[in-house]
């Protein structure tokens, strides 16, 4: 195998920034181990694009033929680790363009600062909402299985804090490895601590020193008034759990929101129909309009033509101290036939 990072993403010497990043994706695509690529060459490919994807890196490399100074080879010094990183619910078939951001824009996932990723996963959720609930606003609960911080360690992992011995407390190991530019130092993360400096006495029996427990947790959400159908809300914290003490993930709420018989949702503003005999809309007058915040009377003039749009301003959708207006459609059909009333009538105008 090539250790040469240009042949393992398959770009030339001159390629550009983002010919690189198009090419690593979809090599990244290609050979991820949860769509049953090989793990060795995804982390090859990792690597690579640790070194071009980094223009002081990539110049290192052009330059000397590795990436970094005094021996960190980029990938250690830097720290790229997968694990750690919760890729399910995510759907690789799309655009990776976030999961990927959030891998190298020093998101507390990629492990930065030479720490093992500690964050719990996000949770996502599909809440279903009647129309009305969706205009006011409510609150909704539930319960979810999930990681949730560890009682009796207060999600420590254990009692009795000490220095880590392997690592003398700095989180960082470095081994010596051979490749074929020689023996190179790489820095990676202490497996006793994970990065963190610190072990335990004694490891907490209740959650085996993970600082978490898989339980049942009660979840309240207040979704405010206004949302609609496709809308994500950001619950921070309310995902799982981190581990020994790392930051909880976000829960991460999307919105459906059923259709009404009477209204249509048109961003802030409501429409509804408003249907008239022709002479009631050739002759005008005062109709009674449901709005969905109660009845209005309105004015249509005389000769309205079918299909005319009118505003109640001020009816619609409240969102964050605005609100839109209500719109209705005035419609009217030829009758079947005239009664001998109407048929009076219109011969006396003839
Ligand atoms: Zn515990
Ligand atoms: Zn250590």
């Amino acid at each position: 195998m090539t250790n040469d990072p240009y042949k393992i993403l398959g770009v030339e010497k001159t390629a550009s920034e983002a010919d690189i990043k198009k090419a690593y994706r979809a090599a990244a695509k290609k050979h991820h181990p949860d769509k049953g690529g090989n793990a060795e060459e995804f982390k090859k490919i990792n690597e690579a694009y640790e070194i071009l994807g980094d223009s002081k890196k990539r110049a290192n490399y052009d330059q000397f033929g590795s990436a970094g100074n005094a021996g960190s080879q980029g990938f250690g010094g830097g720290g790229f680790h997968t694990s750690g990183f919760d890729t399910s619910g995510f759907d690789f078939g799309g655009d990776m363009g976030d999961i990927f951001s959030s891998f190298f824009g020093g998101g507390s996932t990629a492990g930065h600062g030479g720490r093992m990723n500690m964050r719990g996963s996000d949770l996502e959720v599909e809440v279903v909402l009647d129309f009305e609930d969706a205009m006011r606003g409510v609150i909704k609960k539930f319960s979810s299985t999930q990681f949730i911080s560890c009682e009796a360690c207060k999600g420590e992992g254990g009692s009795g804090q000490k220095k880590c011995s392997t690592c003398s407390g700095s989180g960082r190991v470095s081994r010596q490895t051979r490749t074929p530019f020689g023996v190179i130092q790489q820095q990676g993360i202490c497996p006793d601590c994970e990065g963190t400096g610190k072990t335990f006495d004694s490891k907490c029996s209740e959650c085996s020193g993970e600082g978490r427990v898989r339980k049942s947790k009660k979840i309240t959400i207040h979704i405010p008034e206004g949302v609609q159908t496709g809308e994500t809300l950001r619950v921070r914290g309310d995902g799982e759990a981190g581990r020994k003490g790392g930051e909880s993930g976000d829960l991460f709420v999307h919105i459906r929101v059923k259709d009404s018989r009477t209204f249509e949702r048109r961003g802030m503003d409501l429409l509804s129909e408003l249907k008239l005999s022709p002479w009631e809309a050739m002759l005008g007058g005062m109709f009674p309009v449901e709005t969905f915040w109660g009845k209005v009377k309105v004015e249509v003039l005389e000769c309205t033509k079918d299909g005319t749009l009118m505003k109640i301003k001020g009816k619609g959708v409240k969102r964050s101290g605005r609100q839109g207006d209500h719109l209705v459609r005035i419609v009217y059909d030829m009758p079947k036939k005239l009664s001998k009333k109407e048929r009076e009538a219109l011969e006396g105008i003839k």
